[in-house]
């Protein structure tokens, strides 16, 4: 199953993708949600349902995929929940050891933006990199889960840039600031069923590109702390919920660290692409 999240005509929807086009499920029944953070918390049963009528509407439903404006894939998650270092090439090239509890960090939703739609290099900064990370989404309540269990909280996975201002994110201990500036947190384009990809989603290719040359490129097997215990060492001390946003971390190859190193700059594009979930794309704009 995948879906999208996108506004049309100035309003809010969710829909799926079909070819060319997105059927909106606000036209196939105006009781859908047109939130997808409201969808995955009805339930697995109603994500089926949705995905299904999707499958069956008329032509009616289908919009056009030029004429809607992507939306970050869940708009107000309750959490965004971002791992630092979770790739050891990425820890190494950052000149650190590989941790032995995650990093952990929080977005707010003020940061996210859309696929297609421009990550803003900030006034106050002209240090802005990209992070091509792999996305999992909590399907259901999780407290106390077992790492044996994980992996049946996740409802699927989608993709993120997390875009950061190195010099911000640096001036404290705490990254928080340098992680949560307007528009730099690329979140999309498609959410992807879990049951549409490898266990834990291991195995796929990850890949950033600036421009078309690829700065990053590897792979989710390479995860220091894998999904199944992410999920378990959260849910230790939270209750994660559905429609929580777990951003799993960067592999190796980002740019402040390369020798000139690369910020990314109004009228660049970037792409961040994984295996068997799709291509997110962000061209990059100066705030104004
Ligand atoms: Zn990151």
């Amino acid at each position: 199953m995948r879906f999208v999240s996108f506004l049309h005509d100035g309003k809010q929807r969710i829909g799926c993708p079909v070819g060319e086009s997105i059927v909106d499920l606000s036209k196939v029944d105006s009781e859908f949600p047109t939130d997808f953070g409201l969808l995955i918390a009805q339930g697995p049963q109603a994500l089926s349902e949705a995905y299904a009528a999707a499958q069956a509407a008329s032509s009616d439903a289908y919009v056009a995929v030029e004429d809607v404006t992507y939306l970050p894939l869940i708009t107000r998650p309750s959490k965004i929940i971002c791992i630092g270092r979770n790739y050891a090439a990425h820890a190494k090239e950052g000149g650190v050891e590989p941790p032995s509890y995650p990093e952990i960090f929080y977005r707010g939703a003020s940061s996210l933006i859309g696929h297609n739609q421009p990550i803003l290099k900030p006034r106050c900064s002209d240090k802005l990199d990209y992070e091509a990370e792999l996305v999992a989404i909590i399907g259901k309540r999780a407290r106390h889960v077992a790492r044996e269990d994980g992996l049946d909280y996740i409802a699927g996975y989608s993709i993120f840039n997390d875009g950061t201002l190195r010099d911000y994110q640096r001036k404290s201990s705490q990254w928080t600031i340098g992680k949560n500036f307007d528009d730099t947190g690329a979140f999309g384009p498609e959410f992807v069923s879990a049951d549409e990809l490898p266990e834990g989603a291991k195995g796929l290719r990850i890949q950033s590109r600036l421009n078309g040359r690829i700065m990053q490129d590897a792979n989710t097997s390479d995860f220091i702390f894998p999904m199944d215990d992410l999920i378990a060492k959260l849910s230790e001390c939270m209750t994660l919920e559905p429609g929580d946003v777990i951003v799993t971390g960067t592999p190796a190859g980002v740019g402040y660290v390369r020798t000139p190193a690369v910020f990314m700059k109004e009228g660049d594009v970037c792409e961040v692409e994984i295996e068997g979930i799709g291509i997110l794309r962000s061209p990059i704009l100066n705030e104004v």
